[in-house]
């Protein structure tokens, strides 16, 4: 997160983003925050209470930064588990997050998470998709790089997330840069035509072929 457009973002301070490791939380000298799971059955579980501890540590550092008192009530904190039980992340769940101004992120491991802790805190069960992984980071990192690109400055130019794949369930058009010709191939005439509606229009189609031939699913709607 510290490179690239995330990195410039981060450090013109348009968005901020802070890590704590729930074992500084373990009960225990070991940092261990898992057992055995009760009914048996393969793995490890991660224990409700350095969850919840690393949680309200979550609420102080975002009351610190909102300038709130300690015992200034905090409500409607969007917390979300990124599990593959959840709900597949789309863009338009990006565009909704990206309106919050805090997000907690909760990273599982192991065979997952205590359920009552879950039940507790958790506001949204978000999943990357339809395959396991060994933990949630990887799934927090996708989840924050697309909301932090939607979050206004963070991009150069602001319209390409307007314009680009999933804005209007349709994917976006082919690119095309320098030079003319590669390998035989040229670059389509009308993008070099300087003829801006013919451009757009061309574009438009492009965007609606494309998306029939590989996610007709888009059109309909389903995946929605
Ligand atoms: N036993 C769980 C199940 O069958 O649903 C899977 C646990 S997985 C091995 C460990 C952790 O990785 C989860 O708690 C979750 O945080 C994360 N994880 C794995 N796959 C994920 C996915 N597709 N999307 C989001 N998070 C995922």
């Amino acid at each position: 997160m510290k490179v690239s457009i995330m990195g410039r973002a981060i450090e013109k301070q348009l968005l901020s983003i802070t890590t704590i490791n729930i074992r500084d939380f373990a009960a225990n000298r070991h940092g261990k925050v898992d057992d055995y799971p009760y009914g048996g059955g393969a793995g490890m579980v991660m224990q409700p209470e350095p969850i919840y501890q690393s949680y309200l540590h979550a609420l102080k550092l975002i009351r610190e930064k909102r300038g709130l008192a300690a015992d200034e009530e905090l409500t409607n904190i969007r917390t979300i588990y990124l599990t593959p039980q959840g709900r597949v992340f789309k863009q338009k769940m990006a565009k909704e997050f990206a309106k919050e101004e805090d997000i907690i992120l909760l990273c599982g491991h192991y065979e997952g998470v205590d359920e009552r802790v879950l039940e507790l805190i958790v506001t949204d069960h978000i999943s990357i998709g339809d395959y396991v992984l060994t933990g949630g980071e990887l799934p927090a990192m996708v989840v924050m790089d697309s909301i932090s690109r939607l979050v206004p400055g963070v991009l150069n130019n602001d319209d390409s997330a307007e314009t680009e794949s999933f804005s209007d369930n349709t994917l976006e058009y082919p690119q095309y840069t320098r030079p003319v010709i590669f390998m035989e191939r040229t670059v389509p005439e009308v993008l070099l035509s300087g003829h801006h509606k013919n451009i757009e229009h061309w574009r438009k189609e492009a965007s609606l072929k494309r998306t029939l031939e590989r996610r007709p699913d888009l059109l309909s709607g389903k995946s929605y």
